[in-house]
């Protein structure tokens, strides 16, 4: 089975769509642009939310729900934000259906029209920032520190299973401040935890930056970003966190009274990731054979195939492991018995390494008599034989080990695809041939930035906070340049 898959070289892009569906993560629906998630897939998901949500509520915020439905009138209240949603908007226009009368079915019934047109959300800062109107009137108020978790609608064009659907899973937070400074602060510390998480738990390095004015979100004054590289060498953005000036707060008329007793306008964030994180995941770390997932978010990390003959020695295979079963739960590591006798263990194999399970555990007959299991390793795709006194302490250290190698393998692969680059004919020439994230000068138009686009496709993934103060000329004007930024083809 794992053997079906096209391979990564032959054809990054088909090999990525059939392990998606053939590692049972999602597939397409009967809607353009919007997949099913299948239970496998949902269930990394859900580790990912769990996660994300611990962490958030470390840093003090609530979960809370808005509506799905935004008055079209609150899309306009903030320019920039209209006219970048504005494109991609599912728009609700009545609220009935009836039967035709020439028997063509069901119609949407003319009479039924709503007086005030209603966009399906595609973020949610409008109807938030209407509803935080009511909820503050003085600095007592604040900070507000809300996420919520929900599915968004943008009406993409060209749409990839979880990389860029036209409906997505998400969380959005949305905080309200009393001072500039510490919206700034806190957008920047989502970021930091966005970046945790993907290198703490996805196993995926990600660089942190500031997007371009020409890549900033809608209605922001700073876009922060993650930008992760997949292996075939085009970026991909991983998460985003806006820092929003008061820009919503005088679209809504949020004002508080500070502590001096003057009335001011609220100062905002809000950020966010989405199923995208998905994608990322699998074109990180997964190979020719199908999926290879972190144990942290792997949902089944170890399982174990008996190999028997008869329903007695599978019994007795069946007992043998129990009190292993008991011990792995007892620590917290998921675990599955794969006793089905529909299906061959060599089938099993094939299935668990397209579905990325960390740890497998083979025991049969002479196991038995031995006292060992086979274990073989999805990342390294290795086995040994390993006793079973203390098994489960050393299932835990390979489980760490794998969860570390698998980082610093994609460190390694990102690393050694960041280059500098002086020339524009040099940064061309490696954009097609190496890939990767290309560091180079830039004079800060954005006419340059286009322009380089549209000859290259490449685009301005972000300024890494750590670009270094550094004199140079932009690689296509020859214009002066302080620091470099780093370009790359991406999702
Ligand atoms: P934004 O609100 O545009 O800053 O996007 C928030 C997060 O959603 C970012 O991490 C994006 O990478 C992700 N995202 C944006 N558009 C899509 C899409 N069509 N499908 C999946 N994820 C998306």
């Amino acid at each position: 089975m794992a053997k079906n898959l096209t391979s990564r070289e032959e054809d990054y892009s088909k090999w990525y769509n059939e392990l998606v569906v053939k590692a049972d993560l999602a597939e397409n629906s009967a809607v353009r642009g919007c997949m099913v998630i299948k239970p496998y897939g949902y269930a990394i998901w859900e580790k990912m939310q769990a996660e994300l949500d611990r962490m958030f509520k470390e840093t003090g915020h609530q979960n809370a729900y808005f509506p799905l439905f935004i008055p079209k009138s609150f899309l306009s209240k903030e320019a920039d934000h209209v006219e970048g949603f504005a494109k991609e908007c599912a728009v609700v226009t009545h609220y009935r259906l009836k039967n035709d009368e020439n028997g063509g079915g069901v119609v949407v019934d003319p009479d039924a029209k709503l007086e005030e047109e209603l966009i399906v959300r595609p973020t949610s800062e409008t109807i938030i920032w209407d509803t935080y109107r009511k909820w503050v009137q003085s600095y007592r108020d604040l900070p507000i520190l809300v996420n919520q978790w929900a599915n968004v609608v943008r009406w993409e064009m060209r749409t990839r299973l979880f990389l860029r659907t036209a409906e997505f899973l998400w969380q959005e937070g949305h905080t309200a401040h009393e001072t500039k400074e510490e919206a700034v602060k806190e957008a920047e510390q989502m970021m930091n935890v966005y970046a945790d998480f993907a290198e703490n738990f996805m196993g995926v390095p990600v660089i942190k930056g500031t997007k371009t004015d020409s890549e900033r979100f809608a209605g922001a004054l700073e876009t922060y970003c993650i930008e992760a590289l997949m292996q075939d060498g085009k970026a991909l953005q991983a998460g985003t966190s806006h820092f929003l000036g008061q820009n919503f707060a005088k679209a809504f008329d949020v004002k508080f009274a500070t502590r001096q007793g003057k009335q001011e306008h609220v100062w905002a964030t809000s950020w966010g990731v989405s199923t995208r994180l998905m994608g990322a995941l699998i074109m990180t770390h997964s190979d020719d054979n199908g999926l290879v997932l972190p144990p942290k978010l792997a949902p089944i990390q170890v399982v174990i195939v008996p190999i028997y003959k008869g329903q007695e020695q599978l019994d007795a295979i069946s007992q043998r492991v129990e009190p292993f079963i008991k011990e792995m739960r007892a620590k917290g590591i998921s675990v599955k018995f794969d006793d089905r006798d529909t299906q061959k263990p060599g089938w099993k194999f094939n299935e668990y390494e397209l579905k990325g399970v960390p740890l497998r555990l083979a025991i049969g007959m002479r196991d038995m008599e031995n006292n060992t299991f086979e274990v073989a390793r999805r990342d390294t795709l290795t086995k040994e034989s390993v006793s079973m006194d203390g098994i489960v302490d050393r299932l835990e250290e390979l489980l760490n080990q794998m969860q570390e190698n698998i980082y610093q393998k994609a460190l390694d692969y990102r690393d050694a695809h960041i280059t500098e680059v002086d020339t524009f004919e040099e940064f061309k020439t490696l954009l097609e041939t190496k890939g990767g994230f290309l560091s180079a000068h830039w004079d800060g138009t954005e006419e340059t930035e286009a322009k380089i686009k549209e000859l290259t496709k490449a685009s301005i993934r972000c300024i890494a906070l750590d670009a270094k103060e550094e004199n140079g000329s932009c690689i296509y004007s020859g214009k002066p340049s302080k620091r470099r930024v780093l370009f790359a083809k991406a999702y």
